[in-house]
């Protein structure tokens, strides 16, 4: 039993049907505005409250994330939004930490070997091969070229990779 106000509801609904456009992490201020106003904020600190959704505070990019935790994901659920099937879970802890990589090879297209042991590989996006711009999962700049991770298929922008060789 979610137990939120009306307006609050509301505010939820619509974070929720824009999440899709956002990987599942609609920007706070981007479709859905947040007015300095009382009454919005404390919707949306009700919503916290209520274990719906959490905020991300990105302290380079100045911009404030809304996640929906698993309790919020059932509420769409229930309310019939479908939040996005692209989920992506990332640990924002992370958000500022290089991927290290030793064991470099390679002379045109490196690779290397990061501390979990995930194998990473450069990549270019070859458009004669049609193939799609990828999308960086920490920073989600759209990526023609950058590194890519051969466990899990994670694309990251080159500055996101210190190479220890
Ligand atoms: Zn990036």
């Amino acid at each position: 039993m979610v137990n939120i106000t009306e307006t609050s509801k509301a505010l939820f609904v619509d974070f929720a049907q824009d999440a899709g456009n956002w990987n599942g992490m609609p920007l706070i201020g981007g479709n859905v505005m947040i007015t300095n106003a009382k009454a919005d904020r404390g919707n949306l600190t009700q919503l916290k409250k209520a274990g719906l959704v959490e905020t991300e505070y990105d302290s380079f990019e100045r911009l404030t994330w809304l996640t929906f935790t698993e309790d919020g994901e059932r509420y769409a659920i229930e309310l019939g939004i479908d939040l996005g099937s692209n989920l992506l879970k990332i640990n924002w802890a992370h958000f500022h930490e290089l991927i290290v990589l030793t064991d470099i090879e390679g002379i045109s297209r490196l690779s290397g070997t990061a501390e979990n042991g995930a194998k990473w590989i450069q990549f270019e996006v070859d458009y004669l091969a049609e193939q799609t711009e990828g999308e960086c999962s920490i920073c989600r700049k759209s990526l023609v070229d950058g590194w890519m991770c051969l466990d899990g298929g994670d694309e990251v922008c080159s500055s996101h990779i210190k190479l220890i060789r």
